[in-house]
């Protein structure tokens, strides 16, 4: 027996504050508190974490979160703990977990996050089998998918895991999944066809521009004196952050600090906190900064560079704006990065070429397009968009055709 919707209401309110669900939000939590398997593709910052706390609040048993990195473990504790909700980490930075298994077996647990590798392992099954399993969450679930633009092996190791408790039901999540990942991460994950919820992708608040590069300093600096609000500039290396940071705080006289995995660990806590409470201040970063991170007025989201895929620019340009205010995401190419990107597919995997160049060609033909850039983004993501959304670069300033894949081959054969 589910529970009623009063009691569905009430938890929403008690245990997270709010006062409504958002999106689609209502029905995964209804499939799920059902017992039927789903997966949800829902947006960067449309609310996926409160799919399965709310279950796992509700239900009997342990929900276990499947998730990729350790750090956005920690952090889903921190504010689930803060939500009154019985939660654990079961992984190798902890050095309680002989407390947490012993938690879990006495069914005092409403929460559990682990890792796949740790999730795959036999004695992992054997411990769940221990306890009571109310739900098996697999975040980031597009990890799963050779197709996804971010495939790690070890997801695949979680499916003989779920075989093993196959009256438990299954939610997969995932920000940003292609028509053709999708699939693929139902069959991988077993879940049938009609469990599939997709949130509308549109971001009508962000103003999106793709613009060629000339003198990326200079265009940088003119974008930070119209945009006086908090935003990240993402660019392709290390060395490339550490250098624009500097020339910018310098010709704008603005707060601009680095974000990279090449800093150390106090630093880059320093400067995303600094980041995140500041109402001015401007993050130049590699991709290394933006997963996890909770700043609703980002003002712009800016690429010195061209991103991996299509699916990176979604996701790293859906950082602006979360309040819902107007913000702008504006790309500064250069044929140079096509030339680089196409270089770099001949030297990955050779079965997942043709994936990532496809992923790749998306991306040149959001940026060659005269059309609206919207309607190229929501088509990719399998969405009918509007004919025309009026607020993109095409839309308010039409412009004609600009071949770079044809830019991008003659600067190969060189
Ligand atoms: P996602 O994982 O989809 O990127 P999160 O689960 O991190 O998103 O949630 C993003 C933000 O939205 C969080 O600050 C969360 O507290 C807030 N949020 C989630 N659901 C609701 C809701 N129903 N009403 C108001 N705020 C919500
Ligand atoms: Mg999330």
């Amino acid at each position: 027996e589910p529970p009623s919707a009063d009691r569905v209401a009430q938890a929403l309110h008690d245990t997270f504050g709010f006062s409504a669900f958002r999106g689609v939000q209502d029905r995964v939590v209804d499939r799920v508190l059902h017992g039927r398997s789903t997966l949800a593709v829902m947006p960067t910052g449309a609310g996926k974490s409160l799919t399965y706390q709310l279950p796992a609040v509700l239900l009997p048993g342990t929900c276990v979160v499947v998730s990729p990195l350790i750090a956005l473990m920690h952090d889903q504790l921190r504010s689930a703990t803060a939500n009154g909700i019985r939660a654990a980490t079961l992984t190798s930075a902890d050095d309680n977990r002989a407390e947490t298994m012993a938690a879990l077996r006495a069914g005092e647990l409403d929460l559990l996050y682990v890792a796949p590798e740790r999730a795959s392992q036999p004695y992992f099954r054997d411990l769940l089998s221990q306890a009571r399993i109310a739900l098996f969450a697999i975040d980031e679930a597009h990890c799963v998918s050779e197709w996804g633009h971010d495939f790690r092996p070890d997801y695949r190791l979680l499916r003989p895991l779920l075989d093993t408790f196959p009256q438990v039901p299954r939610l997969a999540l995932t920000a940003t999944a292609d028509h053709h990942t999708r699939a693929d991460i139902l069959a991988q994950l077993g879940i049938d066809e009609d469990g599939l919820i997709v949130a509308g992708f549109d971001r009508p608040n962000i103003r999106y521009a793709i613009r060629p590069r000339d003198n990326a300093l200079r265009q940088l600096k003119t974008l930070l004196e119209e945009n006086p609000g908090p935003g990240i500039i993402y660019a392709p290396t290390r060395a490339r952050v550490e250098q624009l940071a500097e020339s910018l705080a310098r010709a704008t006289g603005r707060r601009v600090l680095p974000y990279h995995a090449g800093l150390a660990q106090e630093v880059r806590a320093r400067n995303q906190t600094a980041f995140v409470a500041s109402e001015d201040m401007v993050m130049v970063a590699t991709v290394a900064f933006g997963m996890g991170i909770d700043k609703p007025d980002v003002r712009f989201v800016a690429h010195a560079g061209v991103p991996k895929s299509i699916e990176g620019y979604y996701q790293e340009t859906g950082r602006a704006g979360r309040d819902g205010d107007p913000s702008v995401a504006v790309m500064f190419w250069g044929a140079d990065d096509f030339a680089r990107a196409r270089m770099r597919l001949s030297e990955i995997e050779p079965h997942r070429q043709a994936s990532e160049r496809t992923r790749l060609d998306a991306l040149a033909a959001l940026v060659e397009t005269g059309e609206c850039r919207r309607a190229v983004l929501l088509r990719h993501f399998g969405e009918d968009p509007p004919a025309a959304c009026g607020n993109c670069d095409n839309c308010l300033e039409p412009v004609g055709l600009i071949a770079v894949t044809d830019l991008a081959r003659k600067l190969l054969s060189a």
